[in-house]
């Protein structure tokens, strides 16, 4: 059976209008994303990967065209939709149970089933012992992961990941964006993962589009199918010999020079 079509672009512009003159960020782009895929975007800065975002989760609204989640025009912000940014927006004078509850409260959800899930997930995530801390007193990793649980316990059916990792070293890197694919999949969660980091997104990913330059357009589509023997986590898919293939294929398009 095909899958279901949670999101859908069709041939969208978007100008933005400020007082000296206007930008032309997106120019006729159309995308139809199925359930449970994680979609990799890349492309050079500027081009309106964040504007993307911002047009699904029903924060801006295109100049022309139609964005449409769950077979509903998008008219307004939408709540079942899930934000992880670069920076992960901890309050710092909230410890890391109160950090990870502040969207359930904000709703009116906060109760003894939710804080309990809130706990678990944690737990899970190997944040017990962080529970009562405050946010800088953890790694910029663990920081992260917790800005995640915040997103996820709000149950959202559409996560958009906007650069969450690129803030961070190497090594942490490729730790947490390990951990969140498994976290994505075992949770099958319909995902937009926006990077710089080529490798990222070809070991965490379904399909990568690639945008061009300002104004914003796809400039291709790519499926990624990766053999692994063991457990398909995203740093044993790096292993797969079609790897190296799609990683000169993306780098050559994007046409990336070093100025
Ligand atoms: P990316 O995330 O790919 O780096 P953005 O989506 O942030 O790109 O921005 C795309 C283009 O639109 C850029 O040229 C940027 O300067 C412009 N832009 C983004 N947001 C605004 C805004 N609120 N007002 C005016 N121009 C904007
Ligand atoms: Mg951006």
């Amino acid at each position: 059976m095909p899958k279901r079509i949670v999101v859908e672009l069709e041939d969208i512009n978007m100008v933005y209008h400020t007082l000296e003159n206007e930008t032309l960020a997106i120019k006729n782009l159309s995308l139809q994303m199925h359930e449970g895929e994680i979609i990799g975007i890349v492309g050079p800065s500027g081009c309106g990967k964040s504007t993307l975002l911002s047009l699904i989760s029903g924060l801006i609204k295109p100049t022309s065209g139609r964005v449409i989640v769950n077979g509903e025009l998008v008219t307004k912000p939408l709540r079942n939709i899930g934000y992880m940014f670069q920076k992960d927006q901890l309050f710092d004078w909230r410890n890391i149970l109160n950090n990870v509850t502040i969207g359930l409260q904000i709703q009116g959800k906060l109760n003894e089933q939710t804080l309990l899930e809130a706990k678990e997930l944690l737990k899970s995530y190997g944040l017990e012992e962080f529970m009562y801390s405050y946010p800088y007193q953890l790694s910029g990793g663990m920081r992260q992961r917790v800005a995640l649980i915040r997103t996820l316990l709000l149950k959202p059916e559409i996560l958009l990941l906007d650069e969450p990792f690129s803030a961070l070293d190497y090594q942490t890197r490729l730790a947490i964006s390990d951990e969140v694919g498994l976290i994505l999949r075992e949770n099958k969660k319909t995902a937009i993962l926006v990077t710089h980091d080529i490798a990222e997104a070809i070991s965490l990913c379904d399909r990568i589009i690639i945008m061009s330059k300002r104004p914003g357009t796809i400039k291709d589509n790519i499926e990624i199918n990766l053999s692994c023997n063991e457990k398909k986590t995203p740093i044993k898919l790096r292993e797969a010999p079609e790897f190296r293939h799609y990683f000169n294929k993306i780098w050559k398009e994007l046409d990336i020079h070093v100025q």
